[in-house]
């Protein structure tokens, strides 16, 4: 029997869950681009943005995925033939070094694996041994969405002034913007990226970059900026269309306006919180499940190193895609696939899967993912330890109070 009809839940690690607020408000006729509304309406996200990224510093908006707000990064980070080294804690890690690759960057990867952070003593060792400053830029992810590892940004800044290195330090945030805790300023971050259909839970199509005085003196000498990338005039535009490059993104700025009032009208630490809590809602679960059964396990070990907006898992494969396939078919909820940990041809891949819990979620919600994986593992005979369910109740039950 068929249980999956009712409202689909789409819990992969983005596109996030649309809030019916901000689908109602991109639910309008084609606005004018030249005056009224929409023009004035733009001038009010600036401030919020960069409240939302805890900068006093730059914002630019394009229309663009993540992998579009990458080469926005690099194309003012950098000269063909630059120098820049990535710390890969996951696959997103990759993904821009390889962006930059292609771009003609000659991007260094320090790989620590899937399934830990930043080695500080690795980076300090590498910035080093560049004596030179020949190194541009540190690209870093915040949380990679691959792996669920999130790493200590304001720490890996503190191992540049250290050193003493004059690299610039941009950042993925694309997983964890408006999720995990982030302060751009106070941790010293030169360029933030994200994009719209993860923690702002809008759909996909706009990519944001902030970035410091320093980034903007530095883009100045870029000669992979090109006029669609450049963020100069979309950061300073007298002109409507200047912030564009051309015709806006017209609605999915009023997703965007909407979207800001929600996480404005909850409290941005509130809203920090509330994912924070659903995540070791998650865990709780998982830890309980693999007790007695190693083959299920969460992939980051220390709670500390691990992201809130999503959780990388492992069940043992064939398991991970026989309940992905059961979640779907018969309860009406996605999950993740594992992404970057094992090649879709390699029997492994069908062990790994992830469980977002990133934008627009709450308690019931996250329990109701639970309880259906629960009762995939049921109906599946996948072996798994008792009291998953209880343990995540209590969890829940702890953070909201009487
Ligand atoms: C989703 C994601 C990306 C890629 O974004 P796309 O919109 O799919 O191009 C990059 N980095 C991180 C950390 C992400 O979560």
């Amino acid at each position: 029997m068929n249980l999956a009809n009712g409202r689909p839940y789409l819990a992969i690690p983005g596109p996030s869950v649309m809030p019916d607020r901000v689908l109602a408000a991109m639910h309008r006729a084609a606005p004018n681009i030249y005056a009224g509304a929409l023009p004035d309406m733009v001038q009010t996200l600036w401030p919020d943005l960069r409240a939302l990224a805890g900068t006093a510093g730059h914002v630019a908006l394009y229309i663009a995925n993540g992998h579009g707000a990458w080469e926005a990064a690099n194309a003012n980070l950098f000269s063909r033939g630059d120098r820049a080294l990535v710390l890969a804690t996951g696959r997103f890690g990759h993904g821009w070094k390889e962006s930059a690759l292609a771009m003609g960057v000659r991007a260094e990867c320090l790989d620590f694996g899937k399934s830990a952070p930043v080695d500080l003593a690795q980076l300090e060792a590498a910035l080093r041994a560049d004596p030179g400053h020949e190194l541009k830029a540190v690209l870093v992810t915040h949380v990679d969405t691959a792996s669920s590892v999130k790493n200590d940004i304001a720490a890996i800044r503190a191992v540049l002034d250290v050193v003493g290195h004059p690299a610039l330090l941009a950042v993925d945030c694309i997983a964890s913007m408006g999720c995990d805790p982030f302060e751009m300023d106070a941790w010293g971050v030169d360029v933030a990226v994200a994009a719209s259909q993860k923690g702002l839970m809008v759909p996909p199509g706009l990519g944001i970059l902030w970035f410091s005085d320093q980034a903007l003196a530095r883009s100045r000498s870029a000669d992979l900026r090109t006029p669609y990338w450049d963020w100069t005039p979309r950061a300073t535009a007298t002109e409507f269309w200047q912030h564009w490059a051309g015709t806006a993104p017209t609605h999915h700025l009023f997703g965007l306006r909407e979207s800001l009032n929600m996480i404005a009208e909850e409290g941005r630490a509130v809203v920090w919180a509330r994912h924070a809590a659903l995540a070791r809602t998650v865990w709780a679960a998982f830890e309980a499940w693999g007790v007695g059964n190693p083959d299920i396990a969460l992939n980051v070990a220390d709670p500390a190193h691990r992201g809130h907006a999503v959780t990388a898992a492992r069940l043992g494969a064939p398991h991970a895609t026989r309940l992905r396939i059961w979640l779907e078919q018969k309860a009406g909820v996605t999950l993740g696939i594992g992404l970057g940990m094992a090649l879709p041809s390699e029997p492994a891949y069908d062990g790994f899967l992830r469980v977002a819990h990133m934008g627009h979620v709450n308690a019931h919600m996250t329990l109701g993912v639970l309880a259906a994986m629960q009762a995939g593992m049921v109906a599946l005979d996948i072996p798994h330890g008792p009291g998953a369910l209880d343990a995540a109740a209590r969890v829940v039950a702890g953070a909201a109070g009487a």
